[in-house]
């Protein structure tokens, strides 16, 4: 394809904009390190592009920051002489974000900072920090033995969202015609704004889309993504119209009534929809499958149950016996609590038109979040 001079002109543009992105993103740290001068201490930064990092002081003067919302560092931290500063740490949040601290003997100011660019030595960016302690002259600090600093990692709490069904399987159907496919995955994407918005949670969701999914598939995803929490999300019918309400499943070889067993073999046809058999799946899921019924991680689930449920009771109407238990396949996970909710009878006039309100989400997912939180501050 001839591609025009305009065309042209618009694809250098492009890839310079995406260039500048890139270096604008990406704080790729390769070094640090902590010196001493004369009159002041000097903290730098080697970096592979050149430096978009914020700088701050706590305002006793104690500790400075260096943050980015795109700031990497797998090299060690420097060994150096305590006079001014006596610990640097670095903590990394799984979103890229990190943020190098660096605490003070005493209180210090920040003389200036400024940014070396590579020369015909040296390949790589430098980003300069000069401080002073605020008081008093430098070499009054006691002079410690030098040692390693320590790395201190802070993660938020990975949280998989299911949204059930998709695809080719649509799940239960309304009266209307809404889909249940539709139903788990905008709720699914509600609840992964509630949970982002408390700044704890990493949240992520099996699928984003209306795709089809196998069950295993489902779970490979959370064990990839390193998850702590696993919440399927679905929205039942029911041959008679009056049943409504929302309950809460965990994972059991013994289902807690004829209705859990039921609803397990249904939930779990998405495998037969694929002709997968769980049995003869590549051996990591069979390992997962053998693995299934470690104690802690159902004693969790049933933790976390409760309390998804009882934060959920103040807020939208329950179905009798709330929390119920049966084999449900994407529950099959043996290191991550897993739950699943469904969230009410698809098959319900009064459920059908709430679980499509926003209003009735708002109220959902909150409820949910409160369940997590309280389940996280109790199981950290
Ligand atoms: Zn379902």
């Amino acid at each position: 394809m001839k591609i025009s001079y305009k065309n042209r002109a618009l694809l250098c543009i492009l890839s310079l904009l995406l260039l500048c992105a890139n270096v604008a993103w990406s704080n790729n740290v390769l070094g640090i390190r902590v010196g001493h001068h004369d009159t002041h201490a000097r903290i730098v930064l080697d970096t592979k592009q050149k430096p978009n990092v914020k700088i701050s002081l706590t305002e006793n003067g104690e500790e400075i920051s260096i943050s980015a919302s795109h700031l990497e560092f797998k090299g060690t931290l420097p060994i150096f002489s305590k006079k001014v500063i006596k610990n640097i740490a670095f903590h990394a949040l799984r979103t890229g974000a990190g943020t190098f601290k660096f605490q003070a003997v005493k209180p210090i100011k920040i003389i200036k900072s400024f940014t070396l660019p590579p020369s015909s030595t040296i390949s790589y960016y430098r980003y300069v920090i000069d401080i002073q302690p605020m008081t008093g002259k430098t070499s009054t600090a006691p002079l410690k033995k030098d040692t390693p600093s320590k790395i201190v990692s802070v993660h938020k709490k990975i949280i998989m969202i299911d949204p059930g069904h998709g695809g080719k399987d649509p799940g239960a159907q309304g009266r209307k015609g809404i889909l249940e496919k539709n139903v788990t995955l905008d709720i699914a994407r509600a609840l992964k704004e509630a949970l982002e918005r408390t700044n704890r949670y990493d949240v992520r969701l099996t699928r984003n889309d209306d795709c089809f999914l196998t069950l295993s598939n489902r779970i490979m995803r959370a064990r990839e993504a390193k998850a702590d929490f696993f919440i399927s999300l679905h929205a039942d019918s029911h041959p008679r119209a009056d049943t409504r309400g929302l309950s809460v499943y965990m994972l059991s070889k013994v289902a807690s009534d004829a209705e859990a067993e039921k609803l397990a073999i249904k939930e779990n046809k998405a495998d037969l929809m694929e002709g997968v058999n769980l049995n003869t799946e590549s051996p990591e899921v069979a390992h997962i499958l053998l693995d299934l019924m470690k104690r802690e991680t159902v004693n969790l689930s049933r933790k976390a149950a409760n309390a998804l449920v009882s934060k959920l009771r103040k807020r939208v109407l329950l179905l009798r016996n709330s929390i119920r238990s049966a084999d449900f396949a994407v529950l099959r996970t043996p290191d991550l609590p897993a739950v699943l909710i469904e969230m009410g009878y698809i098959s319900n006039k009064q459920d059908e038109i709430l679980l499509t309100s926003p209003a009735h989400q708002t109220k959902l997912c909150e409820g949910i979040r409160e369940g997590i939180d309280s389940y996280f501050s109790e199981h950290r």
